[in-house]
């Protein structure tokens, strides 16, 4: 096929007027191309139209497959996430904020999840205290969800959780180091750490969990904490010096109210 450049370069045979349906008359002219057949000159408004026509379109799709893109990403970034599928539902807005301390908590989940990029900078950090079915976890898989719509990387994992992608790098054929691990869990630009209270307890486990605590800290990345204990309990539970790291940059949120499990929704 020749390219118009081609064709301006060659030389008119001969000119007519024709009658294009939509533009009216227009000059039509013949052109001679060397090896090539002829060719006659067609509406030039017409086009000058189609070629409009193929660049928005152009245009469009490549707006679609940005679009397409960016949800593929979020789609990926919300699968990496682990949030638990009965938490995936859970926002700010189906919180049930009824009273003053449920309303503070929110209000410090959503600020949070709202500054995140300062949160990111700074390396602040949160500690949900309450009992199991407080909505400890509801928050924080809503921080997580507005987080990934942010554009940042989160990731959610119970206690038990960190501890066994560790360990599962001491097994014979563990394809990933410790290290790998432990460079991803400090790497994600947020860390939920839920159940922190229960699952483990030997100081060769709260060691580990030392290691990702201090890590994130060194590197001043956020992360949220959820547990079922009180400070003392805490500070008991992961050793002094974990929690130190988590105090020195957290937020201490009570939920201090009973369980919302077994109440009708
Ligand atoms: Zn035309």
């Amino acid at each position: 096929m020749m390219v118009l450049s081609d064709i301006a370069a060659q030389t008119v045979k001969d000119s007519r007027i024709e009658r294009c349906e939509r533009h009216g008359e227009y000059e039509s002219r013949l052109l001679y191309a060397g090896k090539h057949q002829d060719y006659r000159t067609g509406c030039a408004q017409c086009a000058a139209e189609s070629r409009a026509a193929a660049e928005a379109k152009r245009i469009a799709d490549e707006a679609q497959a940005e679009i397409a893109r960016k949800q593929a990403t979020l789609t990926r970034r919300l699968d990496r996430a682990c949030i638990p599928a009965r938490f995936a539902g859970r926002s700010f807005a189906n919180f049930i904020a009824d009273s003053e301390p449920k309303i503070a908590a929110l209000q410090a989940a959503q600020h949070f999840a709202e500054t995140f990029a300062e949160r990111k900078a700074e390396g602040s950090s949160l500690v949900f205290s309450g009992r199991p079915g407080t909505g400890k976890s509801h928050l924080a898989c809503s921080i997580a969800r507005a987080v990934i719509d942010g554009g940042c990387t989160a990731l959610y994992a119970t206690a038990r959780d960190i501890i066994r992608m560790l360990r599962q790098t001491w097994e014979r054929d563990a394809e990933r180091t410790e290290s790998d691990v432990l460079a991803d869990l400090v790497r994600v630009d947020l860390l939920i750490v839920d159940e922190l209270g229960v699952g483990f307890g030997s100081d060769a486990e709260k060691l580990q969990f030392f290691d990702v605590l201090d890590g994130r800290y060194r590197e001043q990345r956020p992360i949220v904490v959820l547990t079922n204990l009180d400070r003392a309990g805490l500070s008991a539970f992961i050793g002094q010096r974990a929690y130190d790291r988590l105090r020195e940059a957290g937020t201490w949120v009570p939920f201090d109210w009973d369980s919302y499990r077994g109440r009708a929704k």
